[in-house]
């Protein structure tokens, strides 16, 4: 199977908005061993969707489109794919009374042009929408798959993940390609590579790798039937996991953030912060994860060298003899973080995010992460090159990976 992806619409293609379908689903399809042969955007327009329809059944099985399922005069896609299909729309009367009950919930009238959301194209199979108006279709057609989906992202991916992948993968049935992603913190791509090389054999081409910061994630592939590249991937797996499995926090969508903060929540910890050049990130990283008041306190984001003394109360002696870009003041903001706030753990980033350096003439990228945890205080020197936001991302994203490190350690001690 091969696919093509269009994504419909003028504010992608004046770059108001940045088009993150294409990616989803590219992943998600690669991740199920469909490789995507072309993927492009196009304005709300008859023309232009046809003629990118019209390419994309020409050479591939699986045709994906978003976005120009709403409701209004500039919304084209049902047309578009009707015409090119010839077939006719019809009214669904089911989607019609569902978004007369949608309406009727949020307490008025359906507006005559949400009508048209009810509109499906001969044959086709409607993938409901749970989280709005506009429906999805799936049609069959001459040997090929055609999906149309709302663009709203969170629309499109429920919709995807629910409906359309399992038919995708029902459809192709015996013969796929898996993968599975392996998420590892602490060694770089080439270390990575070097451990693993110990593995030999002719398992090796099965592996890639992909850096992303500090973490790179491993994928292994596997193909055959469903049970086949299941069971191969199992077995290379549980191989890497026996060299290198203390590096790995997660697998495919998993995230540094999230896999800390289950280990907080399974354990009933707690967690404060004590942020300087990272500007609040890590907490926003934390608090993008459902439940996140169960294990975190709050934070503070104690930028200048007042409010590290003044509100978070570091030792004025310490800030003045080693400067607030030092191991002492990460690790006072770590564990003043954690006094202040009762938690369990207390983390402190105090670095130079640049593009000048400080009074002290400290190299731009040097960060000191600390993490004070029940039995102790750990600081790391860090000299991260890039931009500020990348100083920014780099940082929060070690400070999770020493956190899991104590973590685990606290909670084995504790298991002792
Ligand atoms: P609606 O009923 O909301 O109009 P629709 O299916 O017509 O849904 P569009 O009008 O194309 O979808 O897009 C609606 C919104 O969804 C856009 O304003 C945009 O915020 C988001 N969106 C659409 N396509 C994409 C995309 N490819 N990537 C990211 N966001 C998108
Ligand atoms: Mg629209």
């Amino acid at each position: 199977l091969l696919a093509d992806l269009i994504c419909v619409g003028n504010e992608l293609l004046t770059g108001l908005i940045e088009n993150s379908n294409s990616g989803f689903l590219a992943r998600r399809l690669w991740s199920t061993g469909i490789p995507v042969r072309e993927s492009i955007v196009v304005a709300d327009n008859l023309g232009s969707i046809k003629s990118a329809l019209n390419r994309a059944l020409e050479e591939s099985d699986l045709v994906i489109v978003t976005g120009g399922l709403g409701p209004t005069d500039d919304d084209l896609t049902r047309e578009s794919v009707a015409s090119i299909l010839n077939l006719p729309l019809l009214v669904s009367e089911y989607w019609m009374n569902k978004l007369n009950q949608i309406f009727l919930a949020r307490g008025f009238a359906m507006p005559q042009n949400n009508l048209k959301q009810a509109h499906v194209i001969e044959g086709s199979v409607l993938l409901e929408n749970k989280r709005g108006t506009a429906p999805g279709l799936l049609i069959n057609h001459h040997e090929k798959i055609i999906v149309l989906l709302p663009g709203p992202p969170h629309e499109m991916q429920l919709i995807f993940d629910e409906l359309v992948l399992p038919y995708i993968v029902k459809h192709n049935g015996s013969k796929l390609t898996k993968v599975k992603t392996l998420k590892c913190f602490g060694l770089g791509e080439s270390a990575l590579e070097e451990k693993i090389k110990k593995i030999g054999g002719a398992d090796l081409p099965a592996l890639s790798y992909v850096a992303r910061g500090y973490e790179v994630n491993l994928q292994i592939k596997g193909s055959g039937d469903r049970y086949t590249a299941d069971a191969y991937i199992n077995q290379i797996e549980q191989k890497i996991r026996e060299i290198i499995g203390d590096f790995i926090y997660g697998k495919d969508d998993d995230t540094l953030a999230g896999s800390v903060a289950e280990l907080l929540v399974s354990h009933n910890l707690t967690l404060a912060l004590a942020e300087s050049c990272s500007g609040g990130l890590l907490s926003d990283l934390l608090t993008d994860i459902p439940g996140s008041s169960r294990y975190y306190k709050g934070g503070l984001v104690a930028y200048s060298r007042s409010a590290k003394q003044n509100l978070l109360g570091v030792d004025k002696e310490i800030l003045e003899r080693d400067g607030e870009v030092s191991e002492s003041t990460a690790q006072a903001m770590a564990e003043q973080a954690r006094l202040l706030l009762l938690a369990d753990f207390g983390i402190g980033i105090t670095g130079i995010a640049g593009p000048e350096s400080d009074a002290s003439q400290s190299p731009v990228g040097l960060v000191y992460i600390a993490v004070a945890s029940p039995g102790g205080c750990a600081c790391e020197q860090l000299t991260i090159s890039g931009g500020r936001r990348v100083i920014k991302e780099r940082a929060a994203q070690y400070a999770l990976a020493m956190l899991r490190k104590a973590l685990i350690e606290t909670v084995r001690e504790v298991q002792k």
